[in-house]
């Protein structure tokens, strides 16, 4: 397959009307219907647009606004890979790219406890059996979600942060030829592993390996792949998974952006789980179609590296606003990458709305122990020790491409990162986290990021 850019789109340019929706519904730019019309044609002409590629947080809303079913998040998406391929990904983004030094998952395997250690190594090398969980690469963070719990015992856990959430990520910011890349791999890897059934405990992994791999990148598995949330229930309606307590917990959910693909199928599972569990559902000002990112996205839309981290908790304070708003006890993730990013703005932001991710109260409810809240602080800590690293060291890095997909091997570098391992052990103190949470705030309208400028054409 040629991999060259043009082949990636799907947007429907013959069906569009140019009539602006996308961007004027769209949840996070609300652009006036005529600023909105001329973005779609600055998107179509391939010129340079004023909001767009800059402030868009990889939400997957406009596909789903657009009346015609023009698809124009798969334009952006395009654009994107136009620009990575002639100006290479921003050099803060080796943060999240597995097959480079320094990236978080190295990086934090250096501050896990060593039974966390010894969990991951288990998943990332025991023999795979004929039903395989794909533990994705962001829960790999959080490996405390899932340990020793029984519901494990249904299948092999496997955890290859190489496989880039099978593209998931990636595809997200528009890097769409090392998504094809990862594809073929991944293929490789199921056929060699003669596995049988994956599931993948992400709706944006399963949405890859069912849909982009096949449809766009031309690449078909030949496994069955499930969704975990429907595995979980059907466990739960056949009572393979007994779940033994009611939770009667109020909580919110947040629909994480890949939520959206599919049209929508992916919101009524984690809705009926949280109803099987006890829990009283508030739902959020902006739900479902219009759900807002959690911050996540927003560095998808990069332009420089030190506003990134402003730019993204900008985001997140929206979404914590609207989450505490509902006056629920708990903010519920069914998403691991939304996860990491939830408990390191709640730390920053000093928020008291408590954070679960939703296999965490299925456990719960199955009468298991959980490791909540403590691990969960401390490894958001972990996390905001790694970005502060990254966010200097992008100061005097260039931009990059992304040439090499596979790992060589997990955890062979000697590198130690203590400078990484100092600046976490500051954070140890409570009053350096308050004073540096409370910078935080102070400088998040000083820095008045570029975000903030355009709330102010509304
Ligand atoms: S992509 Fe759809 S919503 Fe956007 S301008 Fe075209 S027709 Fe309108
Ligand atoms: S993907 Fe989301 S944030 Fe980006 S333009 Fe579409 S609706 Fe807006």
């Amino acid at each position: 397959m040629n991999t060259n850019s043009s082949d990636f789109s799907n947007f429907t340019e013959s069906a569009c009307t140019r009539c602006g929706d996308c961007f004027h519904y769209c949840p996070e730019l609300k652009l006036p219907r005529e600023e909105a019309r001329r973005e779609i044609k600055r998107l179509i002409r391939s010129s340079k647009t004023k909001y767009v590629l800059q402030y868009c947080t990889t939400c997957f809303s406009c596909n789903l606004i657009c009346p015609n079913d023009c698809k124009p998040y798969q334009l952006i998406l395009e654009r994107w890979n136009e620009l990575y391929r002639k100006r290479g990904a921003p050099s803060i983004y080796r943060f999240v790219c597995p097959s480079l030094e320094g990236n978080i998952w190295e990086i934090l395997y250096q501050l896990m406890p060593s039974d966390e250690k010894k969990l991951i190594q288990k998943w990332m090398k025991q023999e795979k059996k004929e039903s395989i969980l794909l533990i994705s690469s962001y829960l790999h963070l959080f490996p405390f979600v899932f340990s020793n719990s029984s519901l494990l015992e249904h299948f092999t856990p496997v955890d290859i942060i190489d496989h880039w959430e099978c593209g998931g990520y990636l595809y997200q910011g528009g890097y769409l030829d090392v998504v094809h890349k990862i594809a073929e791999r991944t293929k490789e890897d199921f056929k060699d592993w003669n596995v049988k059934t994956v599931i993948p405990t992400l709706d944006a992994v399963e949405w890859m390996l069912n849909d982009v791999h096949p449809s766009e990148m031309g690449i078909k598995h030949d496994v069955e792949i499930i969704n975990f949330h429907s595995w979980l229930l059907s466990k739960i309606e056949s009572k393979s998974i007994v779940l033994n307590r009611q939770l009667g917990i109020s909580v919110t959910l947040h629909d994480n952006c890949f939520s959206k693909v599919g049209g929508g199928k992916y919101w009524e599972n984690p809705r009926k789980l949280i109803d099987l569990l006890g829990c009283r559902l508030i739902e959020m000002r902006h739900i479902q179609k219009y759900s807002l990112c959690c911050g996540f996205g927003a560095g998808a839309s990069w332009t420089q590296h030190f506003r990134i981290v402003f730019d993204i908790l900008y985001c997140s304070k929206k979404k914590f606003e609207e989450a505490e708003a509902t006056g629920a006890q708990g903010l519920v993730t069914y998403c691991g990458g939304c996860l990491y990013l939830l408990w390191a703005a709640r730390e920053l932001l000093r928020s008291k709305i408590e954070v679960f991710h939703l296999v965490e109260l299925v456990r719960l409810g199955m009468g298991e122990k959980i490791e909540y809240p403590q691990k969960h602080i401390e490894r958001a800590w972990d996390i905001i020790a790694i970005i502060n690293y990254h966010v200097i060291l992008s100061l005097f890095r260039r931009n990059f491409w992304i040439n090499q997909i596979k790992l060589k091997e997990f955890q062979s570098k000697t590198h130690s990162y203590f400078s990484v391992i100092i600046i976490r052990k500051l954070f140890s103190f409570s009053p350096i986290r308050l004073i540096y949470a409370r910078l935080f705030k102070i400088l998040l309208p000083i820095m008045k990021t570029q975000r903030s400028k355009l709330y102010s054409i509304k």
